[in-house]
């Protein structure tokens, strides 16, 4: 299974401000260069965490953002059921247009399940925990990433 880029930066993002020292503040320039991404995607990603409650800003020339209480106690689950684009799990289309088996076709069904597995496996892992780990070491979990279509 795949997530899109956005939720992906996401994720990111979150994991860097989970091991941020506690109400430390960290601008988006700052963040931007710490997940590697470009500073207009970070910003439009951080305002999407904070429109979700799981960041914290805090304005003015010292200001920055942090993460929240809630944003601790997320999981990756919960955090990819609101970003990621729910797309069926296959394209169903061809160079030719719809895919000819499009219409009686059992295997579309199985894939979304197997896509909804994918998340429920993910939603009681805390993107806390995940910081945490990276900061010890290897993270056991890598999530593949693909742009959205
Ligand atoms: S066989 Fe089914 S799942 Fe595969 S592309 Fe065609 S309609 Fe989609």
């Amino acid at each position: 299974m795949r997530i899109n880029s956005f939720s992906d930066v996401s994720l990111r993002l979150l994991m860097v401000l989970c091991s941020a020292p506690e109400g430390e503040l960290s601008t988006t320039r700052d963040l931007a260069e710490q997940v590697g991404t470009p500073y207009n995607h970070v910003s439009k990603a951080v305002l999407k965490l904070r429109q979700m409650g799981l960041v914290e800003a805090i304005r003015g020339r010292t200001g920055g953002v942090r993460i929240s209480p809630a944003g601790k106690a997320t999981t990756v689950g919960q955090v990819l059921r609101v970003l990621d684009d729910h797309q069926d799990a296959a394209e169903c289309r061809t160079e030719m247009g719809e895919c000819p088996l499009a219409h009686n076709c059992g295997l579309r069904g199985v894939l979304n399940h197997a896509r909804e597995s994918f998340y429920v496996s993910l939603d009681n892992v805390t993107i806390y925990s995940l910081a945490r780990k990276t900061n010890d070491g290897p993270v056991p979990v890598m999530l593949s990433t693909t742009r959205p279509g």
